[in-house]
C-alpha cells in the first residue's frame, strides 16, 4: 500500500435532515406538539466525503448550497471537518437540499427530499472544478444533483484518466453506455433492481444481477448486501465478500459509510477484496450508532478494530 495520502473529490449533494419527533402524525389542518427534533448534516454526497475523509483521505467536495441558514452552515461544517469547499458555492434565491422527516414512536417514518440547490448543480460547475479533479485520485458520484452532471463528470474523470466510482442512489434508471465509462457502479439490492429491471431479493439474485450487468458492458460492479456483505463483479469473476457480524443499532448511512471508505483504501493501493472488507468493517461500525455522518468513526478506530478482528 502506497504512504501518499489519497485524494478524492466528491462531485454531489448537500442536505439538511430536519428529523422530527412526534407521539403521532398530525392530521389535515392540525397543529400537534412534537417532542424533539434532530438537526443533522446529511446528503449522499456529504456523507460519502465525510467517510472518505475520517478515513484519512484529503476530500473535496464540489456541490450547491441554498442562500439560506442552511447553506453557510453547510460550508463550515464541511470547512469543520477539514473537507475543501473551493467548489461549494452558494446558490442565490434558492433553498439549500432539505430533507423534513417525521418519525412516530414505532419508528415509521415520512420524509419529503427538497432538492434545492443540489438540483443547480451544472456540467460548466465541473468544468470549473477540472483543474481539482485532475489532482484527485478517484472522483465519487451518486444521482442527487442532475443526470446530466453526473454523466458528464463521468465523462470528464474517463478522459482524466481519474478513477471514478458511482453510487447509484436513489434508486433511477441509467444510461448503460455512460455508465459503462465508470470504474464502478456500486447500489444497494432496490438500486440494482431498478437498474437491472431485473428482481434483486437474494444472494443468487444479486449473482445474476450482477452478471447481466456486466454483460450489458459495465466495467465493474459492487452490489452491497446490508449484512451479508457486499458483491464483487468482474468480467473475469464475481465473488461475495462477507459482512462483518455487529450489533447493528441504525444502519442509515451505511452504504454512503462504505462508498467513501472504499474509494480511500482502493487510492491507497489495496486490491479490490480487501478495499470491500476494509469497506464492510467501517461500514458495519455506523451501524452500531445512530445517524449518518454522526456514526462514522475514525480511521484509528476502524484501523484497531482490524487488526483486532485479523479480517484480511
Ligand atoms: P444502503 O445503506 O445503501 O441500503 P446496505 O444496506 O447494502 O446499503 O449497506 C451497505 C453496507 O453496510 C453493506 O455492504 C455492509 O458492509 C454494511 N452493513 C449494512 N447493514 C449492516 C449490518 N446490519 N451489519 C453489518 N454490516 C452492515
Amino acid at each position: 500500500m502506497t504512504t501518499k495520502t489519497p485524494r478524492i473529490a466528491v462531485v454531489g449533494s448537500a442536505n439538511i435532515d430536519l428529523t422530527t419527533f412526534a407521539d403521532r402524525f398530525p392530521r389535515a389542518g392540525e397543529t400537534i406538539f412534537g417532542t424533539h427534533v434532530d438537526v443533522g448534516w446529511g446528503g449522499k454526497g456529504a456523507n460519502q466525503a465525510v467517510a472518505a475523509r475520517r478515513c484519512g483521505a484529503d476530500v473535496d467536495m464540489v456541490a450547491r448550497v441554498g442562500a439560506d441558514l442552511f447553506g453557510p452552515a453547510t460550508i463550515e461544517n464541511f470547512k469543520a471537518q477539514g473537507i475543501g469547499t473551493t467548489h461549494v458555492r452558494i446558490v442565490p434565491d434558492t433553498s439549500s437540499g432539505v430533507a423534513p422527516i417525521f418519525v412516530e414512536p414505532g419508528g415509521q417514518n415520512r420524509i419529503i427530499v427538497v432538492k434545492g440547490a443540489n438540483d443547480r448543480l451544472k456540467p460548466a460547475d465541473v468544468d470549473e472544478a477540472q483543474p481539482l479533479l485532475a489532482r484527485a485520485d478517484c472522483v465519487v458520484l451518486q444521482l442527487e444533483i442532475p443526470i446530466e452532471t453526473v454523466y458528464h463528470t463521468i465523462r470528464i474523470a474517463k478522459r482524466l484518466g481519474i478513477r471514478c466510482l458511482l453510487n447509484p442512489a436513489p434508486a433511477q434508471t441509467l444510461n448503460i453506455d455512460v455508465a459503462a465509462q465508470a470504474d464502478y457502479i456500486i447500489p444497494n439490492e432496490s438500486e440494482a433492481e431498478t437498474i437491472s429491471g431485473m428482481p434483486v431479493r437474494s444472494v443468487a439474485d444479486a449473482e445474476a444481477c450482477a452478471r447481466e450487468l456486466i454483460g450489458r458492458g459495465l466495467a465493474r460492479v459492487i452490489i452491497t448486501l446490508g449484512a451479508a456483505g457486499a458483491l464483487l463483479a468482474t468480467r473475469e469473476r464475481i465473488e461475495i465478500v462477507p459482512g462483518v457480524p455487529v450489533a447493528a443499532k441504525d444502519t442509515t448511512g451505511a452504504g454512503d459509510a462504505f462508498i467513501g471508505s472504499f474509494a480511500v483504501f482502493l487510492a491507497e493501493g489495496c486490491d479490490e477484496r480487501d478495499a470491500i472488507l476494509r469497506a464492510n468493517l467501517y461500514a458495519a461500525m455506523s451501524t452500531c450508532s445512530v445517524g449518518a455522518q454522526k456514526s462514522f468513526g475514525s480511521r484509528a478506530v476502524l484501523d484497531r478494530e482490524w487488526n483486532a478482528r485479523s479480517l484480511a
